[in-house]
């Protein structure tokens, strides 16, 4: 997607275990399912096979997932603990990424656009071919009794720093106000749409009375982040298959995948390349 900050992404489960002593690494995904063949951003997907692989390494290497406030809690740096969240709140996150975060003893937090509940990534209009269905009311309300936590995405999803300051202050505090008399709980999160954020959209969020935002600038949080402009790492399908543990089981996928689609080596030697590339 076409956001205007340059996003990171962790490409290896070492990687990921130095970022968890660093400080405490956030995950931002976005769409969780099956990426269509039609897709012309495949980068929004991840899906759940691979979704549930991460997670049960994260699981194995004794990772602990917390909350955005528990990550800025306290003066000892937390290790071992990453924060998960979810932009746009996709039903995808409810559907296919809850149930396997809640295998793991996960949390996460979902980041709501909250005037488009059961609609669909509208703001995309004209730029993605495969716009999915966000949450309905009833789903965030199932979010919520799973004893996950959820943010505010604004209220319409718009380019914050492109749009006139007053409008920007309706944006960001009408949906803390709208999610908190929708839901009955505090709304102490706010994730920047697109990642778009100057100084005064950042006063705008603190004056609503948020606690944190999130960013899509790459880094960890450690004790004296800006807490209104916290770093995170985009987490895509690609990303995701890189985590080199299961290189030979995504090897062999991959082969029996080809076979199946009837390539043959001598054809398939470019595909086999590549996805050697991405397994690697
Ligand atoms: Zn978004």
């Amino acid at each position: 997607m076409m956001y205007t900050a340059p996003m990171a992404s962790i490409k290896t489960i070492w990687d990921f275990q130095s970022k968890c002593h660093e400080g405490v690494p956030i995950l931002m995904f976005h769409k969780v399912g099956r990426c269509p063949a039609a897709a012309n951003m495949p980068r929004m997907y991840v899906s759940p096979a691979h979704l549930n692989k991460l997670m049960d390494l994260f699981h194995r290497k004794a990772l602990r997932s917390i909350s955005i406030s528990d990550a800025l809690e306290g003066n000892t740096r937390r290790k071992n603990c990453f924060v998960i969240s979810f932009d746009d709140a996709y039903e995808g996150a409810l559907i296919h990424a809850l149930p396997i975060m809640k295998k793991h003893g996960f949390s996460a937090i979902v980041f709501i656009v909250a005037d488009l509940l059961g609609q669909r990534n509208n703001w995309c209009h004209g730029e993605d071919t495969t716009m999915e269905p966000l949450m309905t009311r009833t789903q965030v309300e199932e979010w919520l009794s799973a004893g996950f936590e959820i943010g505010a995405h604004t209220l319409t999803h718009p380019r914050l720093t492109s749009i006139p300051l007053l409008k920007a202050k309706n944006e960001i505090a009408g949906s803390k106000r709208k999610l908190e008399d929708l839901f009955g709980v505090p709304v102490r999160h706010f994730a920047y749409p697109w990642g778009d954020y100057n100084s005064a959209v950042m006063d705008l969020v603190e004056e609503a009375g948020f606690r944190t935002a999130c960013s899509c600038d790459p880094g960890v949080v450690t004790n004296g982040v800006n807490r209104f402009r916290l770093p995170r790492f985009d987490t895509d399908e690609r990303s995701v298959r890189s985590f080199s543990t299961y290189k030979l089981a995504y090897l062999s996928d991959d082969f029996k995948n080809l076979a199946a689609r009837g390539m043959r080596a001598a054809g398939s030697s470019l595909e086999a390349a590549r996805l050697k590339f991405l397994t690697w």
